[in-house]
């Protein structure tokens, strides 16, 4: 059987050497504790189940629901940005129920980008920025972050052919993988760069609500100019635990969320109406869960960062997401985790899995318990 060429150009999976030892290691008996997983371990909060189970009774939602999403949904959608930024969408015409953000970052491509254009994303990051664009037969073209500039990527060492050909622009604060946070003096420099070269900015917000310390990160669209050029995607995965749900959305700019949902129309069904149900519970809930898991992640970043540097090992407290950014000594990021694996059965993520710029860093999530990470430190304090 031969696999289609997009399938062929698909970036090699990195991971295969060390998931065959992880296997080898569980097989042997070893107690392995895994940090590689962004996916949270707490369970979605009762009251969102809840509203699931009344919403799986009700005949209407055994039908197909619309394309562009529940009416109400997008509602509650707009009304957590009106609350947490002032901002004020158009449920109707700003806002597009996704089936999980991810089916929305592959699926936008499809919108705007034809053979040849240029999409640039940054790296490290999610990897549906490169596979997207691939699929849609255009180049991603990396955008370093770079610790040096707070992992921020530089928008003026775009080359000029390149800002010329780009159609799209992905950018993600705060930042899987390395923690970032952005300002919104960069988003305005976005804003310029994406009006100067007619581009169409993806802002990927995912961990817009995982943050520390009183933190609150700014929205890509509350920098003026921002909805003229381009959308943040957003999802209820990992603020109210519910990865296994598929629930997210675009907001923003509606010629953009015009052209997703046309893509959309004629690829999936929309998004589940009980699912749907469950997530205006969610949004429109007191968010008082958001701030307990906060709490809890808070405590496990401030656990593993000051062991980890206990070791002299090289990592700030992250001011957002659940993930720890962390520089490996000698700098070789599958060597290090492999080490890790070898010695300590402890896993993280190689840098380098999340595109080249990656390297020299490894990732830890903070999906674990405090004792998890606690035995995780006492291993790793004898290996390092
Ligand atoms: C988790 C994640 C997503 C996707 O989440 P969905 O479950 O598909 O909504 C998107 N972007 C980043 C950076 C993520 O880490």
């Amino acid at each position: 059987m031969e696999f289609a060429e997009r399938i062929k150009a698909l970036p090699p999976y990195l991971f295969a050497e060390i998931d065959r030892k992880i296997a080898r290691k569980k097989r042997e008996g070893a107690d392995i504790i895994t940090f590689a997983v962004g996916d949270p371990d707490l369970p979605t909060p009762p009251h969102i189940v809840e509203a699931c189970c009344e919403a799986a009774r009700k005949p209407e939602n055994h039908r197909y629901p619309s394309y562009e999403g529940m009416p109400a949904f997008r509602e509650a959608v707009a009304g957590r940005y009106e609350r947490d930024f002032g901002i004020e969408l158009d449920p109707e015409t700003e806002v597009v129920t996704l089936i999980g953000s991810k089916e929305g970052v592959h699926n936008i491509h499809f919108a705007f980008v034809d053979p040849g254009d240029v999409v640039l994303y940054s790296n490290p990051g999610y990897p549906v920025y490169r596979t997207g664009p691939l699929f849609a037969g255009g180049e991603a073209y990396p955008m370093p972050l770079r610790k040096e500039r707070g992992f921020l990527p530089d928008l003026e060492a775009i080359p000029a052919e390149k800002a010329k050909k780009a159609r799209m622009m992905w950018i993600n604060y705060p930042n899987n993988p390395t923690g970032a946070v952005a300002d919104k003096g960069f988003y305005r420099e976005v804003v310029d760069f994406a009006q100067d070269n007619d581009v169409v900015v993806c802002s990927d917000e995912a961990y817009s609500a995982i943050a520390f310390d009183g933190y609150r990160p700014p929205c890509f669209l509350e920098v003026e100019g921002a909805r003229e050029v381009g959308v943040v995607l957003d999802s209820l995965s990992k603020t109210y635990n519910m990865t296994g749900w598929r629930l997210g959305y675009a907001v923003g700019n509606r010629e953009v969320i015009e052209g997703l949902g046309r893509v959309k129309t004629n690829v999936d069904s929309g998004a589940s109406q009980i699912i749907q149900e469950a997530g205006i519970v969610a949004l429109t809930s007191d968010q008082a869960c958001v701030r307990e898991n906060v709490k809890i992640y808070q405590e496990r970043r401030d656990f593993l960062v000051e062991g980890l540097n206990r070791m002299g090992l090289e990592c700030e407290k992250p001011r957002a997401t659940f993930y720890v950014w962390m520089e490996v000594p000698g700098g070789d990021s599958m060597a290090f985790a492999t080490r890790l694996l070898e010695e300590a059965a402890v896993v993280c993520t190689p840098g380098v899995g999340f595109g080249e710029y990656g390297e020299g860093y490894v990732r830890f999530a903070l999906t674990q318990p405090v004792e998890k990470i606690e035995e995780a430190l006492s291993r790793m304090e004898k290996v390092v």
